[in-house]
């Protein structure tokens, strides 16, 4: 690389600056008050696996696997993949460590950076945050009617608006090959109309035509046969009970037969979350975006060699949640404020501020302080500016005759105490 080559971050990735933190912040805080409140313990998995796990659970013929997989060989020749999502390597780590033993059902949650070979565009990046959470070993409705309100709850405490949700079934084992067999029969029939693509996916992921955003393929879309029509009895009932939850607990949805998600691992119920607009706003361009998905997955604990657990989960994208955020001028989690600010003059007195800012640490009092000015004008108007109720003055006098002067912002009044006495008096003064 020549020397004049600026360094920047990887196409597709970012630094996420200290000016962000505050969102990710007041997500995090957000989704792990409610991941507390629902009984979820956190996971962390490594962010790579075994290569195979992901080909494995994922399915070998979908995009993800196919086109987005960042790979690695080992040193050691071990093939690994960064994980593209979360919930293999979560149902990975549950049978490794005997969590199918536990009392079900088991639920967890995640908050962490996944990586896809996307192209990058506005809101898709090659390395992005989800959380999630998973709950196995439980298939009854009434968890896919919860999941889905979990992830409802968290978009509105954090008082996003406009959002949609939409909910599909794409049945089991039993009724989906029979289904998979009609449409495949219906789609040979219009081939010679679809896109290339999908022209492929025929043979290799039939249902994902369904998802197919191709203007061509549309018309064809609308005709084919729809899998709600062709449930079988069970999956048809546990459908019908999830949609009667969500109707008892408020949750809006649309029914959406098209919907099938990009991964092979789901069964039964899946859903997605939206924000749609017709005009811009505030930089968002018009339309819709995803910003959660999931849905049942009651055959991947088996697949990847566990028992036959049934389980069902969904995961959110952060920075499309962030973006959202700004554009509806929603704020990140606040800084703490501070209560005090400490001034010093002079080379004893700032040697005595250190000492001093720690006893205020231990008492958790928050200081503000800016070691590096030494004027007092500039460091009053930086206490000023920080919104301290106190500001402590050391001068040099004060340093050597081992005092403090403790100015109230707001009246202007002063006191001078003996710096042993500092923690207290300020605690006193904060009080009142
Ligand atoms: P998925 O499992 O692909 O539906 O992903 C779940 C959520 O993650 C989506 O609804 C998006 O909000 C987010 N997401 C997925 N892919 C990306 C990406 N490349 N960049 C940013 N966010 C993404």
């Amino acid at each position: 690389m020549s020397k004049k080559t600026k360094l920047q971050a990887p196409t597709g990735m970012h630094d996420i600056l200290p000016e962000d933190q505050k969102y990710y912040k007041r997500i995090y805080d957000v989704v792990s008050d409610i991941a507390d409140f629902y009984g979820f313990s956190k996971i962390d998995t490594p962010i790579v696996e075994d290569l195979e796990l992901f080909s494995k659970g994922i399915g070998a013929s979908t995009d993800v696997i196919k086109k987005e997989m960042y790979t690695l060989k080992t040193k050691g020749g071990d093939l690994l993949g960064l994980r593209p999502e979360w919930t293999t390597p979560i149902v990975r780590s549950y049978i490794q460590n005997g969590m199918q033993s536990l009392p079900q059902p088991l639920k967890l949650w995640y908050f962490g950076p996944c990586y896809r070979y996307e192209r990058p565009q506005a809101d898709r990046y090659r390395q992005f945050w989800q959380f999630g959470f998973e709950v196995f070993g439980e298939q009854s409705s009434v968890i896919d009617a919860q999941v889905i309100q979990i992830f409802y709850n968290i978009l509105k405490e954090l008082k996003l608006k406009d959002l949609m949700i939409e909910i599909n079934s794409i049945g089991d084992s039993n009724c989906r090959p029979y289904y998979k067999k009609l449409l495949s029969n219906y789609l040979k029939s219009r081939e010679s109309s679809l896109c290339v693509d999908c022209k492929r996916r025929i043979k290799e992921n039939v249902l994902r035509i369904l998802d197919c955003k191709e203007e061509k393929c549309q018309p064809i879309k609308t005709e084919a046969p729809q899998i709600l029509d062709h449930l079988c009895e069970e999956c048809h009932s546990h459908f019908k009970e999830v949609l009667e939850f969500l109707d008892e607990i408020e949750v809006p949805y649309t029914l959406n037969p098209y919907l099938v998600r990009g991964l092979d691992y789901y069964t039964k119920t899946v859903f997605e979350m939206f924000f749609e607009s017709d005009n811009e706003v505030k930089g968002l361009p018009a339309g819709r975006r995803a910003l959660a998905g999931g849905g049942r997955y009651d055959k991947l604990v088996k697949l990847i060699g566990g028992k036959d657990v049934p389980a069902c989960g969904a995961a959110a994208g952060v920075e499309r949640i962030i973006s959202l955020m700004k554009a509806q001028g929603i704020e990140g989690a606040k800084d703490p404020e501070i209560q005090i600010f400490l001034a010093q003059l002079g080379g004893l007195a700032k040697r005595k501020s250190l000492s001093l800012l720690e006893d205020f640490r231990k008492s958790k009092i928050r200081v503000g302080e800016s070691f590096g000015r030494d004027s007092l004008k500039a460091q009053l108007n930086r206490a000023d500016k920080l919104g301290a109720k106190l500001t402590l003055i050391l001068g040099q006098k004060e340093a050597l005759d081992g005092v403090v002067i403790i100015r109230n912002m707001k009246t202007g009044n002063q006191e001078t105490v003996k710096l042993d006495k500092a923690v207290s008096a300020v605690k006193a003064k904060l009080k009142k």
